[in-house]
């Protein structure tokens, strides 16, 4: 099974494509990969027997192109993707800072904080 890079059309085995993998996106759940060969940068989302190709818009990521890979599974966790196709599987994190991503302050806060009986 080789899997090809949209840009370059260069074929890649499983191993060294998914190690391309990086910054897991769980709020759009999409991955990014960076093509070995000639860089170019996709964004993706990892799916059962494929992967689709896509642009994130309007706070959702749009699916474009399909990618078919028989036996692809993933699990998704808090911080981080696996990815396992066959026997082997990768990882790909969460970055702590998410590009692009504003940090939410929590406003209030009220129901955290328990006031001591004023006696
Ligand atoms: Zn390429």
């Amino acid at each position: 099974m080789m899997i090809p890079c949209l840009a370059c059309e260069s074929r890649f085995g499983p191993d060294e494509y998914f190690s391309a993998c990086s910054d897991y996106n769980r709020g759009l759940d999409l991955v990014s990969w960076t093509c070995p060969r000639c860089g170019n940068r996709d964004d993706l989302r990892v799916l059962p027997d494929e992967l689709g190709f896509g642009y994130p818009h309007r706070g959702r990521f749009d699916v474009h192109a399909r990618v078919r890979v028989p036996g692809l599974r993933r699990h998704r966790g808090d911080l981080r993707l696996d990815i396992s196709l066959d026997r082997a599987s990768w990882h790909v994190s969460t970055p702590l800072r998410p590009a692009g991503v504003p940090v939410r302050l929590t406003a209030g806060g009220g129901s955290a904080r328990r006031r001591r009986p004023a006696l």
